[in-house]
């Protein structure tokens, strides 16, 4: 399946020159909705990962079902402010200043095989501080999955060493 066809392009959103692609339309979509998920679940399979992780919020529309599917549990990675019992946290690098993500302490058993997911990788921040946050728990990334990778900003450089699979390149 070409799942190309059900990401909408936005163009000048959520600013002028950007060209977000919206994934709503392909979450929408019954059977695009399942190839994606069940792609990602079989790489999940071959990692015989553990327990799946994700930041907010598209994180989730991914790797939940995939979690599922697979049998495993769920682990939320979030804003600063939003987990309500005891956290890590790690300060992340944005376009203009910096943002703070959080995990539960106990949220991660070292030595789990961990899968790590998100919509889309673009510059790699989010993933590499998700990535801290498993490490510092004592995770294992088993692997990292996306529906899209923005290729032109070279988000993979940042996970060097780690294996990344993308169904979707632009
Ligand atoms: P990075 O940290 O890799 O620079 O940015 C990736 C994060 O920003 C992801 O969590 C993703 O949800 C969001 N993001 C950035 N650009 C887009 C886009 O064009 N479409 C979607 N759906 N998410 C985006």
């Amino acid at each position: 399946m070409d799942l190309k066809q059900f990401v909408t392009i936005v163009p000048d959103w959520p600013k002028p020159g950007i060209k977000f692609k919206d994934i709503t339309t392909l979450m929408d979509n019954g059977e695009a909705y399942r190839y994606a998920t069940d792609q990602i679940v079989a790489y999940a399979r071959e990692k015989q990962i553990d327990l799946v992780v994700g930041p907010e919020a598209r994180g989730f529309i991914i790797g939940c079902p995939v979690a599922y599917a697979h049998g495993v549990g769920f682990a939320p990675v979030r804003k600063e402010g939003k987990l309500p019992r005891e956290t890590i946290k790690v300060n992340y690098g944005l376009e203009y200043g910096s943002d703070v993500l959080t995990i539960h302490r106990d949220a991660i058993k070292p030595g789990q095989r961990v899968l790590i997911t998100d919509d889309l990788l673009a510059t790699g921040g989010t993933i590499d501080a998700t990535i801290k946050l498993v490490e510092e728990l004592g995770g294992i990334v088993a692997g990292i999955a996306f529906l899209i990778e923005l290729t032109y900003l070279d988000g993979r450089e940042k996970l060097d060493g780690y294996d990344v699979l993308t169904l979707m390149q632009y």
